[in-house]
């Protein structure tokens, strides 16, 4: 029967992840709990472990909250939105952490509006993601490409380029998968989380890489005519 054969495979992916998620927070745990023992039993340098016991707990609520963008928002806030707005507020929010990575984004926000349905913090966070690791991919500092058009296919379409490290053809098809992360300090669920999110809005989204040279993500939303003004 196929429906169960699809309800199946759900809860198996489901169990994929109840595992990876139950892992990545039992170590943090772990370790926390070892510290707190440590100082319990006054041995050691008690400000030694807060730096480590800080970071650790930082780990878990960065899980957590990523995922928590999973789950569907209660109230469902859907509504006409510029997409050119909201990813000129998101490069103003990653102002701060570009220039600490020796980063510049390029981004000419144009004045015409680029209107898209959706969820504005869901949005964000999509732009957020693929940009932070863009940013992160850069070890030596870099410039960032946003680029935005309105194609004739009607969609909008959302460039962001790095000149960073680049993705092996391998690696690109890993990427998105729960936990997969190449990095020291990564969750490995931003780009599963931006999938999903991308996915909901009926959009797509696509990486192009070359090794040294760097990696185009490129976002396309459904766009929609100019709304007609309320109130
Ligand atoms: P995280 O950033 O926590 O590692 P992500 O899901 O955001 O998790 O990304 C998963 C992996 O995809 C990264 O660890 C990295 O290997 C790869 N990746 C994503 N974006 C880029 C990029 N712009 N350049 C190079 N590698 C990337
Ligand atoms: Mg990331």
């Amino acid at each position: 029967n196929e429906e169960l054969l699809i309800n199946s495979e759900k809860l198996y992916v489901a169990g994929q992840l109840a595992a990876g998620i139950a892992h990545e927070i039992r170590n943090p745990l772990t370790s926390l709990k070892g510290f707190l023992q440590l100082i319990a039993s006054g041995r050691g340098n008690k400000e030694d472990f807060y730096d480590i016991m800080k970071s650790e707990l930082v780990r878990i609520e960065s899980i957590v909250s990523e995922l928590l963008m999973l789950s569907k928002p209660q109230i469902y806030e859907l509504a006409f939105k510029d997409a050119r707005q909201m990813m000129t507020e998101t490069v103003n929010l990653l102002e701060t952490q570009a220039i600490l990575h020796n980063v510049i984004i390029e981004f000419h926000a144009g004045d015409k509006p680029l209107w898209v349905m959706g969820v504005e913090n869901q949005l964000k966070q999509v732009f957020i993601n693929v940009i932070k690791n863009a940013i992160e991919a850069m070890q030596n500092g870099g410039v960032v490409k946003i680029s935005m058009s309105h194609d004739e296919d009607g969609t909008v379409n959302i460039r962001i380029q790095d000149q960073g490290s680049g993705i092996s053809k391998e690696q690109l098809s890993k990427i998105g998968q729960p936990f997969y992360t190449t990095k020291d300090k990564g969750t490995g669920l931003g780009l599963m989380v931006t999938y999903k999110i991308v996915d909901n809005h009926k959009g797509q989204i696509t990486a192009e890489s070359e090794i040294g040279t760097g990696t185009t993500f490129i976002i396309r939303l459904p766009y929609y005519e100019q709304p007609i003004p309320s109130g």
